[in-house]
């Protein structure tokens, strides 16, 4: 290609010529459009997969499609078939791709002991057992077989308040054992 013909295709290439020669007169289509914005790529684009999702923020529910490459989450979006959301997601629900794959979550359990002022690591295992005995305890100290006069059998001595960040199935299984042990009080952030 000689000098003149890149001249040529450069000259051809700008965008006020396009729009006077090309078939976007009013410069509101592609004779605008630069060939950078040509050359972009959807950032959903390198997925292996897309797996259907609901966003756990709150109870609006919003659909999500959850991108996942290498068997990791690599976008989250929109599900524009969601009759509730129609592809929309707000900056919360936008943003959970951060609660899969943010350096700042949480993997270890934290406790801060009684009168205690700094955090410490414990062992899962630890963990689990000290709640277990606190929640058998509560339940031995707090239960009601009766409340004047009228059987009652429950505990008013524990409660469950789920985050948003809970599914349906683990909330379903929340109010079965909290319900078995006799709680009454079961509550979610977000009921979906
Ligand atoms: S947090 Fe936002 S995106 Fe998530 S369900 Fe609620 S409104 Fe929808």
């Amino acid at each position: 290609m000689g000098i003149g013909d890149g001249l040529s295709k450069t000259f051809l290439s700008w965008p006020v010529v396009r729009q006077l020669t090309g078939p976007d007169p009013l410069g509101r289509g592609p004779a605008a459009r630069s060939r950078h914005t040509e050359e972009l790529t959807a950032r959903t684009e390198t997925a292996d997969r897309v797996a259907r999702s609901v966003c756990p923020y709150c109870a609006v529910g919003c659909g999500q499609r959850v991108y996942v490459k290498d068997e990791q989450v690599v976008q989250i979006e929109g599900d524009p078939d969601s009759p509730v959301s129609r592809g929309r997601l707000c900056p919360k629900g936008s943003a959970s791709k951060n609660l899969v794959t943010s350096s700042l979550r949480e993997t270890k359990v934290r406790y801060r002991r009684p009168y205690g002022t700094e955090w410490e690591d414990l062992e899962l295992d630890v963990a689990m057992e000290m709640i277990a005995d606190r929640v058998v305890k509560a339940r031995n100290d707090s239960w009601q077989d009766l409340d004047d006069d009228k059987t009652v059998r429950r505990t008013l001595g524990i409660a469950s308040l789920g985050g948003a960040t809970l599914d349906n199935e683990e909330n379903y299984l929340i109010k079965k054992l909290f319900t078995a042990m006799g709680a009454i009080q079961i509550e979610n952030q977000a009921r979906i």
